[in-house]
């Protein structure tokens, strides 16, 4: 298998890039935020669970991510990898997925960081929300929020795999196709190495 995750801060682009990087690799784009969402949308007993915390855009409590997560891996026959958007969101979840892999005798192959500043980050996803639909982005607060949860909780996971000789960063500021190439060549890079 040849497995990605691709890493930034919300806002900073990682949904958009997905569609180029699975197609690419042939890859199954799992976005932890996109299952929950569905389940909101469909005001499944998980959704009723959920849905205030992430209106808060604190993060789904890691029993609840890591069983849905590991159901979603385990229900594709003979993957050939898994392009991860939104997952691993702190160390706890890296760890856990790095177990999983294992168990299948598999490895995350490279993490891809999409930088953006958090001046910018605010500004797309305000200008998301007019819209996405989604409450957590319409509010500068909860945005602001999110990129401290980032900050604090989920950029430890980039130092978690770059000890491993496993991360990269790329430019998140430009044209889509422009990244989109910054991404495909790191990912080149990396596996050449
Ligand atoms: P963004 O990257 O724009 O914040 P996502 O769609 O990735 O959007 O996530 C939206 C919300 O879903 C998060 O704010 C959080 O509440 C929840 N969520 C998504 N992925 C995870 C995760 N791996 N762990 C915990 N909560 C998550």
């Amino acid at each position: 298998m040849f497995n990605i995750i691709l890493f930034g801060p919300p806002g900073s682009g990682k949904g958009t890039q997905a569609k180029t990087i699975e197609e690419k690799y042939d890859l199954h784009h799992i976005s932890t935020g996109d299952l929950f969402r569905y389940e909101l949308n469909n005001n499944t007993e998980l959704g009723k669970k959920i849905k205030h915390i992430m209106e808060a855009g604190e993060l789904v409590p890691d029993e609840i991510t890591i069983g849905m997560l590991k159901n979603k891996i385990l229900s594709f026959e003979n993957p050939k990898g898994f392009l991860l958007d939104g997952f691993p969101r702190n160390i706890n979840q890296a760890k856990e997925l790095d177990r999983l892999l294992e168990e299948l005798g598999e490895e995350v192959n490279v993490l891809i960081s999409l930088d953006v500043p958090e001046e910018e980050i605010v500004k797309r996803i305000l200008n998301r929300g007019k819209s996405s639909g989604r409450s957590d982005d319409n509010d500068e607060n909860v945005i602001r929020g999110r990129y401290k949860v980032y900050k604090e909780q989920t950029l430890p996971v980039f130092e978690y795999y770059q000890n491993k000789s496993k991360a990269r960063t790329v430019n998140g500021v430009g044209g889509i196709d422009e990244i989109s190439n910054r991404i495909l060549c790191a990912v080149e890079e990396h596996t050449k190495k």
